[in-house]
């Protein structure tokens, strides 16, 4: 996993691998995790230990925080934080969380509990290693703005991430037919206003900081041209 993109995949399948009713007792908190993070491919086949542990919930969090990257224009780690907080002290996180940022403070939250029975490290300090990963990661992620087309391929999106079939345009645009050989407004393709618009600046679908200076340093480039 290198990309921001990849970490939140990956929290995607930790979200849909974990049971919607975690059981009450902690061990078996524990066990449905250690399943989650085996089927999520978080989790190394093989023996359980506390090194693996460590490493499969690290990864587990980094990959939490970028998830809430999305919704919070890059303040997942402290979005994250603020969620585990506000259920461990008991008070009510402002704004409100959705119902997927209850699901990631769930699934955050039994993480800790796997890391009590499986890790020796004390679990708080296996999720600041992990929040000090994501800020690195996002520091450095290299994010590429990628143009594609979609709409019967007369219409050109662009996309933050690897295109493949099926990822959303910066416009939010499902991108399920090609990539485009080449950006703006060449081979008959009309540019989508959306994308190459200014307005996804604010309020920002741009989503990292990384991302957001990948974007602007695009637009930049295609300035001329455009009406
Ligand atoms: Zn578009």
């Amino acid at each position: 996993m290198d990309t921001p993109a990849e970490h939140r995949a990956a929290a995607r399948r930790l979200l849909d691998a974990l049971p919607d009713q975690l059981p009450r007792k902690e061990e078996r908190i524990a066990d449905a995790v250690a399943r989650a993070l085996w089927h999520s491919g978080l989790l190394a086949p093989g023996p359980l230990t506390s090194s693996n542990a460590f490493v499969a919930a690290r990864d587990a969090f980094t990959c939490l925080a970028h998830h809430l990257d999305e919704t919070t224009s890059g303040h997942g780690a402290g979005r994250l934080l603020l969620l585990v907080t506000a259920d461990h002290e008991d008070f009510a996180p402002h704004p409100r969380p959705s119902r997927q940022e209850f699901r990631v403070r769930d699934a955050a939250t039994s993480l800790l509990t796997f890391l009590q029975w499986h890790c020796e490290s004390e679990p708080d300090h296996v999720l600041g290693v992990a929040l000090r990963f994501h800020a690195e990661q996002t520091a450095r992620a290299a994010v590429a703005v990628t143009p594609a087309t979609a709409d019967g391929a007369a219409l050109l999106h662009l996309t933050l991430q690897p295109w493949e079939p099926g990822v959303a345009a910066v416009c939010g645009t499902q991108l399920d037919q090609r990539l485009a050989a080449g950006a703006g407004g060449q081979h008959g393709l009309t540019q989508c206003d959306g994308c190459f618009g200014v307005t996804p600046l604010d309020p920002a679908a741009v989503l990292t900081r990384a991302e957001r200076q990948a974007w602007v340093v695009y637009l930049n480039q295609h300035e001329e041209g455009r009406t």
